[in-house]
């Protein structure tokens, strides 16, 4: 294999100095080749930052800038895999991407390319291919973990380590029979075991698990690696400790931009517990502690949804001028929605940046690094890129939870995503140092220019020749040569055709 691409999700340097693990096959990339912080996308979230590494766009031109969405009608769904860019696996012959998040449904238009599916897949079965899942080491690949052990760390750990290893076993089979020119494998146990982080209640218990997960990835990572002539180590966020959750509906609630409605008896109930409990930690720390502790537990199980529906404000859509949707993303009301409320959205959009711009807590710090714009944000936004993208402040994590203190920033002690997370490469064809100023968005444009590829005219990232040995720029591809992006409903679409035109064929209807 030319080059293999490895994922780690959510892994970032600040969490390896912060746990002081130093893993050993990782570090020798870090230190040895090219390594760096990576900035993730707008919103710094799994589907829509993997999606961008898939199409070299940003999520205002892959249209996935969110983990969910709000209809016209204003009800939630969750998204769809994007079927109008051409991917990785389209624009690179010889390819084969095993556990890729955003790309279910979708079938590699490479020549020789192969893709295994992740998140919002309804079972493996789903995920795989057909002629992959004849590899031997299917029937113990795992697609996803069992978030019920969450209530058990020491099982969870265990079981993450063990889909770690088991996704390793297929990656591994699959290069061996394929023998791809370029390869990507994600391990996602790192954002995962990152979020139970959060569970604990200090570092002392935090790292063990951590450091345990770690040395899993590491090994499974070395073995892989070994397959390749160059290796690239990528994550799609990184993690951070918060010790502050902003409540930003609350505010549009107060500042009367978000309208509330009266609850259904069950939700009222539900609303009831979650307000006594509410009461009683804002007495006293120590409850505070214990409570979210146990909050985090249950929020793991299907019963902690229901949870947290309830200690989400019941938000009235029409009636609302502006809301968030989550991490930091407001919408505003205009005719994009059924009941639009806003007739000069520039113009509330515009209020709405300088007043959430100035919001800081008690102590006069800013709870945002930076308010932006759809069109400051991403290089072409399309309609339904959120209005405002509020970046929270370093340690600060932009909830959707109602404020427990009343305030607009409450204390934390969890783990969660922040922007940066890390890049490294190393092989005959990368050069050695620090890269700075990397984006998701670049990966893919650096790996196809480093293998000889051109380029599609329609990234928004940009090939990164400065970490590439051989002097020499990229070359692109016309429009008309990039290819269609296919989904298994095309080609069902097409084999039915084909077997209409067959049986009229038999017939003697065609010629
Ligand atoms: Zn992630």
């Amino acid at each position: 294999m030319k080059l293999l691409v490895l994922g780690l999700d959510g892994l970032s340097f600040n969490m390896l100095d912060r746990f002081d693990i130093e893993p050993e096959y990782l570090s020798t990339v870090f230190e040895s080749g090219i390594s760096g912080d990576l900035m993730s996308v707008d919103t710094p979230t799994t589907l829509p930052a993997w999606t961008s590494f898939a199409t070299g766009k940003d999520p205002g031109s892959h249209g996935r800038p969110n983990m969910i969405r709000r209809l016209p009608n204003y009800e939630r769904d969750t998204l769809e895999t994007n079927t109008k860019d051409a991917a990785a696996y389209d624009l690179l012959d010889d390819s084969i991407f095993i556990n890729l998040p955003g790309s279910i449904g979708r079938v590699p238009t490479g020549e020789n390319s192969h893709l295994v599916a992740a998140m919002m897949a309804k079972d493996k079965e789903d995920a795989v291919p057909n002629h992959l899942q004849e590899l031997d080491t299917f029937d113990d690949y795992v697609l996803d973990h069992d978030k019920a052990k969450k209530a058990r760390p020491d099982d969870y750990f265990d079981h993450v380590c063990e889909i770690t290893r088991r996704r390793r076993d297929f990656a591994k089979e699959a290069f061996q029979k394929y023998d791809p020119e370029v390869g990507f494998c994600l391990f996602s146990t790192p954002d995962w075991a990152g979020h139970l982080l959060s569970n604990f209640s200090d570092d002392a218990t935090r790292g063990p698990y951590y450091r345990r997960l770690l040395e899993t990835v590491d090994s499974c990572a070395a073995d892989l690696a070994e397959m390749a002539d160059n290796v690239v180590l990528m994550s799609d966020h990184g993690f951070e400790y918060k010790h502050t959750n902003i409540h930003l509906s609350d505010w549009l609630q107060e500042e009367g931009y978000l309208a509330t409605k009266q609850n259904d008896d069950a939700s009222r109930t539900a609303k009831l517990a979650v307000g006594t409990a509410k009461r009683l930690a804002k007495r006293s720390d120590w409850l505070f502690e214990r409570m979210r502790q146990a909050y985090n537990y249950i929020i793991a199980t299907d019963a902690g949804q229901s949870l947290q529906e309830a200690a989400t404000p019941t938000i009235d859509y029409p009636n609302s001028r502006a809301w968030q949707l989550r991490y930091g993303c407001v919408f505003v009301n205009d005719d994009r929605f059924d009941h639009p409320t806003v007739d000069d959205p520039t113009e509330l959009i515009a209020e709405l940046q300088e007043r959430i711009s100035a919001l800081t807590d008690e102590d006069g710090n800013d709870l945002f690094r930076a308010v932006l714009t759809a069109d400051e944000a991403y290089n072409d936004p399309g309609e339904w890129t959120p209005d405002l993208i509020a970046r929270p402040a370093p340690g600060h994590y932009p909830t959707t939870l109602e404020s427990p203190t009343g305030g607009y920033a409450s204390d934390t002690n969890n783990f969660n995503h922040r922007y940066r997370g890390l890049f490294a490469a190393r092989g005959p064809l990368f050069g050695s140092g620090e890269v700075e100023g990397m984006s998701v968005v670049d990966v893919l444009p650096t790996v196809m220019h480093a293998v000889g590829q051109p380029l599609s005219p329609e990234f928004d990232g940009k090939a990164r020749t400065d970490i590439i040995v051989e002097d020499r720029q990229p070359s692109y591809l016309a429009s008309e040569e990039l290819p269609t992006p296919r989904t298994r409903e095309m080609l069902d679409d097409s084999e039915r055709d084909q077997a209409v035109e067959d049986r009229l064929a038999d017939l003697g209807y065609l010629e």
